[in-house]
């Protein structure tokens, strides 16, 4: 099998459907599959554990992600969920301060319930986080780029604490895509995504995933995928092999496109700050260069006032106010408000995420437009 990327978004290293060769995998919209005799099975046997699309797109994620197994789930979400279902009551873990919004939610409201504890440290700092770890500690969560602060934490140091005091390191890599930042090759034991953003890339499919690096932990996440039965549908999957199959070419055109405007971004009165790992001077750029292959296509910015925060939310024209990221059509969040509302408020104050932060996906659109949409939701005129 090639070594290279891009070619990986489109091919696994088996030939598949032999006796059609059918170029695009098909769906196998069934829910169950007939036995070819008593304790006989095809390997198929009921689309909750199996389906040959899902199989097609986990053997893509697990191309990709360099790890020995995947698990394709309905969301983001269900996959986070099913990783902290290995833990017991009593486990504490030591994760990123600034973490998607329904993340929080689930530690706070559903792990808590369960026995979980959890500490939010600056994870930038290797320092904090050893200094957090305790008896209990049973996992490191990380996110980096983080959302929506992109701040970037340096996994390699993450891995060398996990290693040394017996933690899970679980790393979500939804903000560089598998196509800019591979954890598994970097020390992580399972890593997850949220594939509703550049995995799927056109803003049409939700889905998650989550790739481990040995087969004992592939065997536990399996047995959550089958029994807590958050697998993707089969036409689900079909739909994020379609999209999968350009995130090279969108990974390059987006991020170079955010470069451009991370720059122009800098230079305008409205803007207060900007927020872009692939600036020379963001704290975290020197990590991600040499961890990631790329910075991503993911800026945040604040405006000088919460009035303009509005006033470019409500006045852009070609750029979509909504939730969710990384697809082709550029999209602008106010994480205040829409992802991190859960976020407690001291939390969120200390973090950066105020009334006037904007968190912008930038999308494939040419760059002139997408400027020009700006400049004008600038000057409100
Ligand atoms: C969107 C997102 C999630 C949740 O994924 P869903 O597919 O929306 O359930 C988790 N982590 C990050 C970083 C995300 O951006």
């Amino acid at each position: 099998m090639s070594d290279h990327l891009d070619t990986r978004c489109i091919h696994v290293p088996h030939a598949f459907h032999e006796e059609t060769k059918a170029v695009s995998f098909p769906i196998y919209q069934t829910a169950t599959f007939g036995h070819i005799g008593l304790g006989q099975s095809t390997g198929f046997d009921y689309t909750r554990e199996k389906n040959p699309t899902r199989e097609h797109l986990e053997e893509l994620i697990t191309g990709l992600e360099q790890g020995v197994d995947t698990c394709a789930f309905s969301s983001g979400m269900a996959a986070v969920s099913a990783c902290f279902e290995l833990f017991s009551p009593g486990d504490h873990v030591v994760c990123s301060e600034d973490l998607y919004g329904g993340v929080v939610r689930l530690f706070d409201q559903v792990s808590k319930k369960n026995g979980l504890s959890f500490d939010y440290v600056d994870t930038t700092n290797p320092a904090l986080i050893e200094a957090a770890i305790r008896d209990n500690t049973a996992c490191l969560y990380i996110e980096t780029p983080s959302n929506p602060m992109m701040n970037v934490t340096d996994l390699a140091e993450c891995h060398r604490i996990a290693e040394e005091h017996g933690l899970l390191l679980i790393v979500d890599n939804t903000f560089l895509s598998p196509y800019l930042q591979n954890p598994i090759a970097l020390g992580a034991d399972l890593v997850v995504h949220s594939g509703s953003k550049f995995i799927a890339g056109h803003n049409d499919t939700i889905s998650g995933f989550v790739t481990s690096r040995t087969p004992e932990l592939a065997e536990r996440i399996r047995l959550m995928l089958k029994t807590m039965g958050g697998a993707l549908s089969p036409f689900d999957s079909w739909l994020v092999v379609r999209g999968l199959k350009t995130l090279a070419l969108r990974m390059e055109r987006q991020e170079r496109n955010a470069h451009e405007l991370a720059r122009w971004l800098r230079e305008q009165d409205a803007v207060a700050k900007v927020f872009y790992v692939g600036l020379d001077d963001h704290p975290g750029h020197a990590v991600n260069a040499s961890q990631a292959r790329g910075a991503g296509s993911m800026i945040s910015f604040h405006t000088r006032t919460p009035e303009l925060a509005k006033q470019v939310l409500e006045g852009l024209k070609l750029v979509t106010f909504a939730e969710s990221l990384g697809g082709t059509e550029s999209l602008i969040t106010y994480p205040m408000v829409q992802t991190h509302p859960d976020v407690p408020v001291e939390v969120r104050e200390r973090l950066g995420i105020t009334e006037t932060l904007l968190r912008f996906s930038v999308g494939i659109e040419n760059v002139e437009d997408i400027r020009a949409d700006l400049a004008q939701a600038f000057t409100g005129a």
